[in-house]
Formats: C-alpha cells, sequence, structure tokens
C-alpha cells in the first residue's frame, strides 16, 4: 500500500498524467512494441428464455426450478464451474429452517423464529416479508435436496424423522447439520438433468435494459476474453457477496475459505443499471479466527465446532463457554415459553459474541494468545465435531492439513486464534439489491435471489436456497409470458468488446494485483472499524485514482481479474458514499463513527439504499423497516 501511495504521491497527478502508459511505473508490464493485437475477440450471440446469472446455491436451485416440466430454454452462466463454485464450493453443514414438525411439537411458531431472527441476529434490520419466504419454505428445499441424494437423515438419530438439528441461530434448534460436502456436485447433477444450458467460465458484466425491462446481459469468457452477448426474456441475479473489500491476512486472495470469484459483480451490474443496494455499509469487522499456522479459518462456538468448543487465553481462562445440544427426549413433553426461551438465548449471543468481540482488543492491548479449545469434548463429540468440519466450507482440506501435516489431534491440540478473516459484505447485515416480495427488482422480468439479495442478515444457504427456487418459477412464468424477445442493443457489448480489448492489448499498464491491493489497503485505511467523514471522503478521492488506473492484462485470466477489481472499485465507492450517508454509530453491525458515535433509531433504525443516477452521482432514499 505504501509503496503505491509514495508512487501515486511522486507521479504527477491523474489530469496531467492522462494515461500511465506514457510513464515509468514500477510494476508496469511490457509487451514489445508494434507486437501486433494479440486476441481478437469475438462476439457470440446466444438467445435464451431465462438466463441466471451465477451458479452458486441461489443460480442452480433457480435453473431447476426454472426448467422443470417446462419447455423453456433455460442458460445458466457462472463465472467458474458451478460443480465447486461459490460460498458453498465444497460444501455446507448447516441450513436453518422453521421445520413443522419438531417446531410445532415445542410449540414454536414462525412468528417465534421471525422475532429471533430479528432481535438476535439482525439488530431490527430484517425483512419480515422475506425472512417468512426463506423460513417457511426451507423445509420443503430439505426433501428436495434429499430427494436430490444429499443425506439428512442418520440411523443413531433420537431427533423425529431421524435429521441431525443443532442451535445455531435462534433460541431453539433449527439448523439441520447434515453431509453437505458434495452439495454443489448434486445440484449441478440436477441442472443438467433439467436440460439447463450451463455455460461455465463465463464472467457476466453487464446488464440491458429495454424501456425500463430486462432485455439482456453481457459477459467475457475467462479462458477466451470473447464477448457473449445473451438476449433473455427474464432473468435472475444471483452471483453472491463480495468478498475481496479488504486484504487477506495470508496475503494471498486464493488462500481462504472465501471464495476469491467473488468480487461483488452483481452489485456492480446493478448500480450501473439504476437499481438501488441496501446496507452496503455495514462491512463486517475484522475478527481473531482460529486457524492454526494456516491463515484460512474455520468454524466457532456456536458454529461446525459446537457443542464442546470453547475460547480460552493461554491460561486456560473460558473467554466463551461451550454449549450444550437440545434434550430431545423433552420433545413434545414441554412447550417452549418462546419469549423466556429468547431471553435466555440473547443473553448467550451476547457472551458468544461479546467475548469473540473483545479479542482483537485484547491483543491490542499485550493479552493473549487465545485458542479454539476442545479438550473437554467426550470422544463422540470429537466426532461429531470432525464430521461437521469436514463437510463445511472446504473443511476438509482443513482437517487433512490439520491431521496429515500438522499432525494435529482436535482434542488435544487447541487451535490459535490468530490472523483476522476478511472483511465482508453480504452474510452478517445483508447488504444487497432491494427486491419486491417476490424478489423482482425495479426492472420488470429481472429477479434477484439468494447473497444478492439485501435485507436478511444471515439468510445464508437457506437465503439462497429458497430465494433461487422462487426467483426461478417467477422468471419462468415472466418468459412463458412473453410472446416475443425483446430488441437488446449491441452497444453495451460492443463498449465491453472495445474495453476488453484495450486492455489485452496495451503494452503497458497496471497489474490488476496491484490496483486491487492498493483498493483493499484503501478500504482498510479510510473505512476501517471507526470511521469518520473526513477519512472517508480522501478514501473516495484515492478511489478515484484506481478508477483510472490504466489496466493491463496479458492473457484473458487476467483480463477476468481486472474485470473484477473493477467491481471491487464499484463495491468500495458504495460502501464509502454510504458510511458518509449513515451519521450514526450502530455497534451491533460493527458500524462505527467517531464523529457520531451514539446508536440514532430515531432517524436511522432504516435501510439506507443507494442508486447510481449517472456521470458518477447518487441519491440516498431511507426505507423504514417494516
Ligand atoms: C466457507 C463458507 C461456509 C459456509 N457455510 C455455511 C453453512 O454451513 N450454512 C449456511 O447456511 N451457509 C453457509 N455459508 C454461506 C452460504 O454458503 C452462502 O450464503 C450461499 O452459498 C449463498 O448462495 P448464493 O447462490 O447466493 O451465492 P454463491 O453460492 O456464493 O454463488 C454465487 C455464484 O455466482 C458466481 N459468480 C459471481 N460473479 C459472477 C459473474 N460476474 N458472472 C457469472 N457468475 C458469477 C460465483 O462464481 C458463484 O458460483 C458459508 C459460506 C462460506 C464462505
Amino acid at each position: 500500500m505504501l509503496v503505491l501511495w509514495m508512487l501515486h504521491d511522486s507521479l504527477p497527478s491523474i489530469r496531467e498524467r492522462g494515461n500511465s502508459d506514457r510513464y515509468p511505473v514500477s510494476n508496469a508490464r511490457r509487451i514489445p512494441q508494434g507486437e501486433e493485437i494479440l486476441i481478437a475477440l469475438k462476439v457470440l450471440p446466444i438467445e435464451t428464455e431465462v438466463l441466471i446469472i451465477g451458479g452458486g446455491i441461489a443460480g442452480c436451485m433457480a435453473a431447476i426450478k426454472a426448467a422443470e416440466g417446462k419447455d423453456l430454454r433455460v442458460t445458466l452462466v457462472e463465472k467458474s464451474n458451478t460443480m465447486a463454485s461459490g460460498c458453498a464450493a465444497s460444501g455446507i453443514d448447516h441450513i436453518w429452517s422453521y421445520i413443522p414438525p419438531i417446531h410445532e411439537k415445542m410449540g414454536y411458531t414462525i412468528e417465534d423464529m421471525a422475532e429471533d431472527h430479528r432481535q438476535g441476529i439482525a439488530f431490527g434490520f430484517l425483512r419480515k416479508d422475506l425472512f417468512y419466504l426463506v423460513a417457511g419454505t426451507m423445509y420443503e428445499r430439505v426433501l428436495d435436496l434429499e430427494r436430490f441424494g444429499l443425506q439428512f437423515r442418520y440411523d443413531n438419530s433420537n431427533i423425529p424423522g431421524k435429521f441431525r438439528i443443532v442451535s445455531q441461530f435462534h433460541s431453539v434448534p433449527t439448523s439441520f447439520n447434515f453431509d453437505g460436502k458434495l452439495l454443489k456436485l448434486k445440484l449441478t447433477q440436477e441442472v443438467k438433468r433439467r436440460g439447463v444450458n450451463i455455460i461455465n467460465r463465463v464472467q457476466m458484466t453487464d446488464l440491458i435494459t429495454t424501456h425500463g425491462q430486462i432485455s439482456g446481459a453481457v459477459g467475457v469468457g475467462t479462458r477466451t476474453g470473447d464477448i457473449y452477448f445473451i438476449k433473455a426474456k427474464a432473468i435472475v441475479l444471483s452471483s453472491g457477496r463480495s468478498n475481496r473489500l479488504s486484504r487477506n491476512p495470508s496475503g494471498v486472495d486464493f488462500n481462504t475459505r472465501l471464495p476469491a470469484p467473488l468480487s461483488g459483480d452483481g452489485t456492480s451490474m446493478a448500480i450501473r443499471a439504476g437499481l438501488p443496494i441496501i446496507n452496503i455499509e455495514f462491512l463486517s469487522s475484522r475478527l481473531l479466527s482460529p486457524c492454526g499456522n494456516y491463515c484460512p479459518n474455520y468454524g466457532d462456538p456456536r458454529n461446525t465446532v459446537q457443542p464442546a468448543a470453547r475460547i480460552t487465553d493461554d491460561k486456560g481462562n473460558v473467554i466463551v463457554p461451550r454449549t450444550q445440544f437440545y434434550n430431545w427426549e423433552n420433545l413434545g413433553k414441554e412447550k417452549i415459553n418462546p419469549v423466556e426461551a429468547r431471553r435466555r438465548w440473547l443473553e448467550d449471543r451476547k457472551i458468544w459474541r461479546g467475548g469473540r468481540a473483545s479479542l482483537p482488543k485484547r491483543v491490542s492491548q499485550g493479552e493473549g494468545p487465545f485458542y479454539l479449545d476442545l479438550s473437554e469434548a467426550t470422544d463422540e463429540e470429537i466426532d461429531y465435531i470432525a464430521w461437521s468440519i469436514r463437510n463445511e466450507g472446504k473443511g476438509t482440506q482443513f482437517m487433512r492439513y490439520f491431521e496429515e501435516e500438522e499432525g494435529l489431534d482436535l482434542r488435544k491440540n487447541s487451535q490459535e486464534y490468530a490472523g483476522w478473516a476478511n472483511r465482508e459484505l453480504a452474510g452478517t447485515a445483508a447488504k444487497g439489491l432491494w427486491v419486491a416480495r417476490d424478489l423482482e427488482t425495479e426492472i420488470k422480468n429481472l429477479f434477484a435471489a439468494g447473497d444478492e439479495v439485501g435485507g436478511v442478515p444471515w439468510a445464508a444457504s437457506p437465503g439462497a436456497f429458497t430465494m433461487g427456487w422462487h426467483a426461478g418459477e417467477m422468471a419462468a412464468q415472466r418468459a412463458m409470458e412473453e410472446k416475443a424477445f425483446l430488441a437488446a442493443s449491441d452497444e453495451i457489448p460492443n463498449v465491453r468488446k472495445a474495453i476488453c480489448s484495450e486492455i489485452l492489448n496495451r503494452d503497458r499498464g497496471f497489474y490488476w494485483r496491484e490496483v486491487e491491493l492498493y483498493v483493499q489497503n484503501l478500504m482498510d485505511f479510510y473505512c476501517g472499524d471507526v470511521r469518520g467523514e473526513g477519512l472517508l471522503k480522501r478514501g473516495l478521492e484515492r478511489l478515484e485514482y484506481a478508477r483510472k488506473a490504466t489496466f493491463k492484462a496479458d492473457n484473458p485470466h487476467e483480463l477476468s481479474r481486472v474485470l473484477e477489481v473493477m467491481s471491487i472499485i464499484d463495491n468500495a465507492e458504495l460502501v464509502l458514499r454510504s458510511s458518509v450517508e449513515r451519521k450514526e454509530s450502530r455497534p451491533a453491525l460493527d458500524y462505527r463513527r467517531s464523529d457520531y458515535p451514539e446508536q440514532d433509531d430515531r432517524n436511522w433504525l432504516a435501510f439506507l439504499a443507494i442508486r447510481g443516477e449517472g456521470d458518477g452521482r447518487y441519491a440516498f432514499k431511507k426505507i423504514p423497516i417494516k
């Protein structure tokens, strides 16, 4: 960062400079003068009734539902490969849901669950209309997933249905714990089985509208650089979250459990199409994570490593205690008192969140080290935890590494809390598109699903499974209602082709990694855990420098990284601008302003929506929370 700043400050201003091609820039890459165009890009036209952008959980579910039993051309475009892409690339192990056969026996209603979520997870910032869609239909999706070949039932379970159901997000157990390692493979199989055209290795970059209605989209081949000009009658946008707004502790974007190809492309496309994005100022703060000598982190108490995991310090003092699983013997014999259960659960969450959140401060005071400690676990609990980790995002790799390379034994060896996790968008506070209750955006026939949608914090995989399914159904219906394709202008694909050709054929320019690091460091410094107007505005000025960077790519793969960095810049700008606008602090959502230290519910208990108005202008609107 410093190097780039020094470089920045030592160079003439951007206006004078105009183009870094004419100046000797340290890392500029040279191609021999006079070299001909390296790659002549083609424009490939495609027509499809339904287009799904992003083949993660939501995109696969949307494709399955859109194609099921209908005579429609459905195309799923994925930047990586649907078999191992997105947050669930190599598995997830928990899915929360309202589970009628269990929760009705407890006397726990879906309204109780919504209230748990509003108070303990969303801290008030919850779209209950979307929550009911997610919580109320997830059990049906679990039954679908079983039909797709995923295992949810276990002979040794004493829970009705032989499920494994654990406490994770709500005051009673609501999370299915399951064998999710093969999730993406199974979903891809089902997508293919329904005749969906999967196009892998294409990164979508632009939406096209005609008279306020969606008419197509543009993408770039990550291995060819070719431009995909896709006309569609209805589109589902499901490209997930953004993970790269801060520097990875390992120093390498791709050495993390957070998938690096998630660069906020959907948000970037949406804002350029004039759509509102909410909650983007709520960037999660850096937390220390259990990670041993290897940077990627994994579970925490109250999550994958429960029930037995605790957080302790080096002297054995317990900072976060272990949990207990629900005693299923009591099911049907005792009725839950939801208010009392919620009170106890909120107290427990305070201990967990408070303890974990205190670690960075303790370290800054010279305390520590701190550990994820499983020493009190029974053998049965250790087996359970190891199974859970193996099914959870990239956990198989951690376990192989821990056991085979570090010789680690979960019971004997504590994992140190160290490094820090990237700061994430989505997840915690649910940044994303503002959609109608049926998931349609303000652009007719454009729907959104999963992490792309704002308003349900920790919607996580249930949000993706259920919204994907619903958005797929909606998009298919609309496509069937539209008689003909709208005329989609070829202006956007041609502009995209010109931009990509220039980046590939330029003989000097910035390498994507330099600019990405510049932006990540900028975000850490100017938009840190405590923000102030002066720093935020200066950050915006500095961001302009990155926006004007003249990129250079030597091949289509590097070109796709450049396009990702462009999305990251768009996302960074939205975070900075929305942070200037929200004039309060909201610690529960990790949002702190030094110049507005108080939480101001009277003025700010509202979603803040930002929307582009063209020419670098933005408008804000507060949306009341109902
Ligand atoms: C390590 C890890 C573990 C997790 N474990 C759990 C868990 O146990 N339980 C749980 O409920 N949740 C879990 N989550 C969260 C959950 O996995 C996500 O919320 C969920 O996968 C979101 O689904 P999605 O379809 O919206 O996005 P994703 O599954 O992330 O999919 C987005 C897809 O869009 C593609 N894409 C992005 N940009 C473009 C573009 N420009 N063009 C084309 N394609 C593009 C991506 O490659 C990706 O395949 C976990 C998350 C992580 C990171």
